[in-house]
């Protein structure tokens, strides 16, 4: 199974591990046991590392997540 290769590193992952497990299924399920290409944390951390993603980002926020890139140059 293809997972996403920040797991460790997440806060938002841990953070669900920790106290929501039934959502970390959910999220599991739909992106970091899956489809992660397209969890907005994914695609941040990927360009720019786990140090630029915000607590508040959600997975689904994909338009978010383009912001930031734009933001930072998307290089
Ligand atoms: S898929 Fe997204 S929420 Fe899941 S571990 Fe990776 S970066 Fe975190």
């Amino acid at each position: 199974m293809n997972t996403c290769e920040f797991q460790s590193s997440c806060t938002y992952y841990n953070v669900l591990k920790e106290k929501s497990p039934v959502i970390l299924r959910y999220i599991k399920e739909e992106y970091c046991d899956s489809s992660y290409s397209a969890c907005a944390r994914f695609v941040v951390s990927k360009a720019h590392g786990t140090n630029h993603v915000p607590k508040y980002l959600f997975p689904e926020d994909i338009q978010e997540a383009c912001k930031i890139l734009d933001e930072l140059g998307n290089s």
